[in-house]
């Protein structure tokens, strides 16, 4: 998905148009409402948003088991965030949201199946997992998710923001070694043993990004094992609206399954899997560009940030980092840019701006 941000200054009112309110548009309109404000401008621009759909959110979506709101609404794209999710814990927060805790009844099992066995209870993965690659893994994660958290910081920002390319990111947080390898060998070179990038972050990489570990960068890797955590009660597109796999549906004793697949399952393939079509109550079909493709990849082959003059590109970075907060943070750094092109005091809105955590990181 495209989201676009165009500038016409043609007039003593400028205009500036926003193409999608997913994550990058919605957290652009309220981050370049918010720093008007500040710079006592926000009256001289007039700030339309275009969106296709009839509602907010994007790829935070939602729909209702047999299309009846009598069932619990169920997010179909994404679903949860993490406490490191800095801007949707702030905006959360703000917009009043509460969190909404997964209800695991006391049979729920979670397993990492290949086909063919149970390979793992995922509940209890040292059982067939090496001690050491794990605590690799988490060391791992943690030190590029420290990275990233740079990007938080005023004076680094003050320092070395707003970025006009991708790659200016990927040099800023030092995260090139882990772009131009795939996971897997960026795993595998740091000392996690073949077996558990194979199966167990495998198994993650193709459950968030639908692309194996060996076919995606270990930025994005990392992301994937860093993906635990929780999401908004009534839907995730609330917090852009302000600005599981298996549930048991009530009344009905059934089990409501989600099934992701970079190709069309036609029902005889969903009987398949269930073993016949009868057991199956209800189908729903969402078909749409889910992911990027993110190849390990030298950092200049990114989507230009900025195209043309007033012309902003959010989605150049999802090919980097795909979250609905990492677009937020991609927003945060267009409406900087933005404000610099166009002869805005950037650094004033930047230092009055309550969004930074200003202790070292
Ligand atoms: C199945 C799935 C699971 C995911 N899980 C997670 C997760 O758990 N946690 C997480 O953080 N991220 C997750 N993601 C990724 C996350 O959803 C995206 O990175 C993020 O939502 C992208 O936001 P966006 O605003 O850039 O794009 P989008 O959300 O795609 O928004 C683009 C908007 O632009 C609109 N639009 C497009 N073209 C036009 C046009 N021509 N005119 C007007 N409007 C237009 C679209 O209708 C849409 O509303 C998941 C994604 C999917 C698909």
């Amino acid at each position: 998905m495209t989201v676009t941000i165009l500038f016409s200054f043609l007039s003593i009112v400028r205009h500036i148009a926003i193409i999608g309110a997913g994550a990058a548009g919605s957290s652009a309109v309220f981050f370049l409402h918010k720093q008007l404000l500040t710079l006592g401008h926000r009256d001289k621009v007039e700030i339309t948003v275009y969106e296709k759909e009839s509602k907010v959110g994007g790829r935070a979506a939602l729909i209702h088991p047999y299309n009846d709101s009598k069932y619990d609404p169920v997010e179909i794209g994404a679903s949860i965030y993490a406490s490191v999710n800095l801007h949707l814990v702030r905006a959360i927060e703000q917009f009043g949201l509460s969190p909404a805790y997964r209800i695991i009844d006391d049979n729920h099992v979670s397993y990492l199946y290949d086909g063919k066995t149970i390979l793992v209870d995922m509940d209890d993965v040292t059982s067939r997992y090496n001690l050491l690659s794990l605590t690799r893994l988490k060391m791992l994660t943690e030190t590029s998710v420290h990275h990233f958290l740079r990007l938080y910081q005023r004076n680094f920002q003050l320092l070395n923001g707003p970025f006009r390319t991708v790659a200016a990111y990927v040099k800023a947080i030092d995260l090139k070694p882990q772009l131009n390898e795939s996971g897997f060998r960026f795993l595998v070179n740091n000392g996690v043993d073949e077996m558990t990038v194979n199966e167990f972050v495998d198994s993650l990489t193709q459950g968030t990004y639908g692309q194996q570990v060996t076919q995606l960068h270990a930025v994005m890797t990392i992301i994937a094992m860093a993906g635990s955590g929780q999401s908004i009660k009534g839907g995730n597109y609330k917090i852009f609206e302000s600005m599981h796999f298996s549930t048991l549906l009530y009344p009905r004793n059934e089990r409501l399954v989600k099934l992701f697949s970079p190709n069309y399952l036609d029902d005889s393939k969903l009987a398949k899997i269930v073993g016949s079509r009868a057991n199956i109550g209800w189908i729903y079909r969402k078909m749409w560009y889910a992911y990027p493709r993110a190849p390990p990849r030298n950092d200049t082959v990114f989507p230009p940030i900025n195209p043309d003059k007033g012309l902003y590109y959010v989605n150049a970075f999802e090919s980097f980092i795909s979250t609905m907060e990492t677009q937020c943070v991609a927003a945060h750094n267009i409406i900087r840019l933005f404000l610099i092109d166009f002869g805005y005091d950037e650094k004033a809105a930047t230092l009055a701006d309550d969004y930074w955590i200003d202790t070292a990181v």
